[in-house]
């Protein structure tokens, strides 16, 4: 397989165009793309930006700041910091904080930690341990997206860039059709606006396949962890990933269609579903914006104090 471009050895075929490309042609490929949607996502306006990214030490997030280093480094009134949050997983957390750290190191970028025991005084394990009911994702869900606001505050971050792949996101999408889930669709980053108290969040890689991300971040000598959170569990996003890789492979190109369709449909849907002037309340036990009284998360940390006390 050669290069379309120059005729070099090919290191990928990009089956949804019929071309292939070398590894140089291949790099620039992707960086060219994420760029593109870079600057669909972000206004940079005159001021200076400040980006944050999410990096948990895996491929996704780790290739996201790679990439934001790279192709925003000519940008003078751009600035990037980076932060992982630290769920207190043993084993699984320490692996990935440390590939994350080392990352931000190497590229020179500030590298935060934000953990769930310091905020919440419990960790996700010890969570677990106290409620056996609950799935972790319905805990994990709404403390990471607080604490996410909460350190993008603290750095007085513009946006945070979070490491959503293609799959990723037409998986996102189709489960939130599925679901007729419409506010949530709405609602799905990015975010072009912002609402008080609450960071927006950007997708740099939201149009890059899985397989494109992994290959980049291997042909750039990237040291990712590879595990997964053993509390997760896969069950309903694998039915998702399982029907559209059978759709691409019948036509390839077709998460990028599920995406278009989702970019074409939003912004109308938008108007209807999500009001951005709807002020929102401070939760009256932490501050933190909420549309109710409580946050989800202080509820659920008074539901969790209550099953521990009762032991
Ligand atoms: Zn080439
Ligand atoms: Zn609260």
């Amino acid at each position: 397989m050669e290069c379309s471009i120059c005729g070099a050895t090919a290191v990928y075929e990009v089956k949804y165009n019929g071309s292939a490309l070398c590894k140089n042609h291949f790099i620039t490929y992707v960086e060219k793309r994420v760029k593109r949607e870079i600057r669909e996502q972000v206004d940079f306006g005159n001021k200076k930006t400040r980006i944050s990214v999410a990096i948990s030490g895996g491929k996704d997030s780790s290739a996201t700041l790679y990439l934001l280093h790279k192709i925003l480094s000519e940008r003078r009134n751009l600035e990037l910091t980076a932060f992982t949050v630290d769920e207190g997983i043993e084993g699984y957390r320490s692996t990935g904080l440390e590939k994350a750290r080392k990352l931000c190191e190497n590229l020179g970028i500030e590298h935060n930690v934000i953990s769930y025991k310091e905020n919440y005084g419990y960790s996700l394990d010890e969570i677990m341990k106290i409620d056996k009911k609950t799935i972790s994702c319905s805990h994990c869900g709404p403390m990471r997206r607080q604490l996410m606001n909460r350190i993008s505050e603290y750095t007085e971050s513009d946006y945070v860039a979070l490491g959503i792949n293609l799959d990723d996101y037409a998986q996102s999408i189709l489960m939130n059709v599925a679901k007729g889930d419409v506010a949530r669709y709405a609602r799905m980053a990015p975010h072009s606006y912002t609402r008080e108290g609450l960071v927006p969040r950007i997708l740099p890689l939201r149009k890059i396949p899985e397989k494109e991300v992994v290959l980049y971040a291997i042909l750039n000598g990237i040291d990712f962890d590879s595990s997964w959170c053993p509390y997760y569990s896969m069950a309903q996003r694998n039915s998702f990933r399982d029907i559209i890789e059978k759709l691409e492979k019948e036509t390839p190109g077709t998460k990028f269609a599920i995406v278009k369709f989702f970019d074409e449909t939003r912004k109308s849907i938008r108007e209807h579903y999500v009001n951005e002037n709807v002020k929102l309340n401070s939760c009256k036990i932490c501050g933190a914006p909420t549309p109710g009284e409580i946050c989800e998360v202080c509820s659920d940390l008074e539901h969790i104090r209550a099953i521990d006390n009762e032991t």
